[in-house]
């Protein structure tokens, strides 16, 4: 028999913003699909209409935009051929197959009202608050069509009552589930109990339209997170249930994303202490109004958060850190996909985006920072330097930060003169001796013919020199006069950019301003 296509798909619940876990999902489903030629589909699961936030599948949507994992078939990206592609749209057509179960004896109509629920979750767990337990030990004494006659059943129906269809789940069974990372996981039919599959608002729940559209999408391989599966074998039951058992996709459950300590799962809290986002981009949750930070406002680049997605859980062969995305797509395998949980390293992260802002070019860097600039220039008033300038701006930049929205802070002054100096090197370093090589250094640089970064080092040498200074001396003193504070890219490259004018300014102003 020749292998099917491959077919994965990533079905997000629009309950709130994407997670980055959530966005690795969808990255190792793109990198499955692409290395096997097969389809990436996305879902959207949106049958649970109490959690359903507005704005949240737009966000999905731009999220996997923007960071290149684009499906082939999908809401927002154009509708294949098993459309709709979202739930809520497919709604009418579960019904059927919920049941078609109760035909064949698999599943059942359960009239019970929540009150009556709830008498029973308290005879059930006396003491606590342990979730109700509605399964074979139960079902028996509760109001459902296993219990009721008939008649009784078609009566409640037909006089407009709310039902739900529960699975009736063997009394005593093993379900296999396989799983291509961790193997075979065995659970005891008596472990799980009679979820419900169709609710009584006409939705079904996730469980039933998940197998039911992975079915009719011809899906091979469901690639989805670890919280999934304790799900899996209520799934594989419904396969079976419904005779669908030879064209049962295959499962992957993908480590959980953890905390950077290891300790637990990663969460928004953690983000918030520890200063990492947690989401792709920035989200507005729309009951409170409370922004949560993105990787793209941060000023993550989308090929590093690939990049950093992709080492969450997967390890390369070799060891190389930096993938673009093509290369994920060759190296990709799920054989390489951890069982554990990867802890999240917001140091790496930042670390890889570093990688890339140096590997980007001069011209692309300065797009994004010319339109922070602007925003500077509104402020500060300064004159827009010409696209040259900002060029070399960023080449000598890009070396000294991880992100771009750093630029303006580690560099302003290539833009405006210093409105503060770094004090203590001012206090220790200023004195008559210095001054007057300043001053002397002044008068040299102005007639100096050929102001570049090499020429402009060698006088200022000789200078110092001259005057029985050792230019490391002096050295530190220069870089405040001209930057305000100490550290930052090749002191005379800095200078020899800013040009004579300004830095003759610079070097007269301290003279002033500075006192010993
Ligand atoms: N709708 C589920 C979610 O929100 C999908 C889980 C699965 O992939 O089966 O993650």
């Amino acid at each position: 028999m020749s292998m099917p296509k491959v077919r994965v798909r990533f079905a997000p619940s629009p309950t709130g913003p994407l997670h980055i876990g959530g966005l690795r999902t969808a990255l190792y489903n793109y990198l499955f699909a692409k290395k096997y030629s097969g389809d990436f589909i996305l879902r959207i699961e949106d049958t649970d209409r109490e959690r359903f936030v507005p704005g949240a599948e737009d966000y999905i949507v731009e999220s996997l935009k923007w960071c290149g994992v684009a499906p082939n078939e999908g809401v927002g990206f154009g509708d294949g051929p098993f459309a709709p592609y979202r739930q809520s749209e497919r709604k009418n057509l579960y019904k059927n197959y919920a049941d078609t179960l109760v035909e064949s004896g698999s599943a059942y109509y359960a009239f019970d009202t929540g009150p009556e629920l709830e008498e029973l979750r308290k005879k059930t767990h006396p003491a606590g608050a342990s979730p109700l337990q509605y399964d074979t030990s139960t079902r028996m004494s509760m109001k459902n069509s296993l219990v009721l006659p008939a008649a009784e059943v078609k009566r409640r129906i037909d006089s407009g009552e709310k039902y739900v269809v529960r699975i009736k789940m063997p009394a005593d069974e093993e379900i296999k589930v396989t799983d291509l990372i961790r193997g075979e996981v065995i659970v005891h039919t008596s472990q799980l109990d009679d979820k419900v599959l169709f609710k009584s608002d006409g939705m079904p729940t996730y469980h039933l339209a998940n197998v039911v559209d992975d079915y009719l999408m011809k899906i091979t391989h469901v690639i989805r997170g670890e919280e999934w599966l304790p799900s899996a074998p209520l799934h594989v039951l419904l396969y079976k249930y419904f005779g669908w058992e030879n064209v049962m996709p295959q499962f992957v459950h993908l480590p959980l994303l953890l905390k950077p300590d290891g300790h637990g799962k990663l969460s928004k809290r953690d983000g918030d202490q520890l200063g990492f986002p947690v989401f792709p981009l920035e989200w507005t949750d729309p009951a409170t109004n409370e922004v949560s930070s993105g990787y793209r406002e941060s000023g993550y680049f989308p090929d590093a958060v690939i990049n950093i997605l992709a080492l969450l859980g997967w390890h390369p062969t070799q060891a190389q850190e930096i993938f673009t995305l093509d290369e994920l797509v060759h190296e990709f395998s799920l054989e390489h996909v951890a069982k554990g949980g990867a802890k999240f390293d917001p140091e790496k992260a930042k670390w890889l985006n570093q990688q890339y802002l140096r590997s980007k070019s001069d011209d692309t860097v300065a797009e994004v920072f010319q339109k922070q600039l602007s925003d500077k220039q509104k402020i500060y008033g300064f004159k827009m330097p010409d696209s040259e300038y900002l060029k070399k701006v960023c080449h000598l930049l890009k070396e000294k930060a991880s992100f771009i929205n750093e630029f303006w802070s580690l560099g302003k002054y290539f833009f405006i003169a210093p409105d503060k100096y770094d004090t203590d090197i001012v206090r220790k370093k200023w004195n008559e001796k210095n001054a007057g090589f300043f001053s002397a250094l002044k008068e040299k640089f102005l007639v100096q013919k050929s102001f570049t970064h090499d020429e402009l080092e060698k006088t200022f040498k000789q200078e110092a020199t001259g005057l029985g200074i050792k230019p490391g001396e002096v050295m530190q003193l220069f870089r405040v006069i001209i930057t305000g504070g100490a550290g930052g890219p090749a002191l005379f490259e800095v200078v020899a950019l800013l040009g004579k004018d300004e830095v003759m300014k610079r070097i007269e102003r301290a003279l002033t301003e500075f006192k010993f």
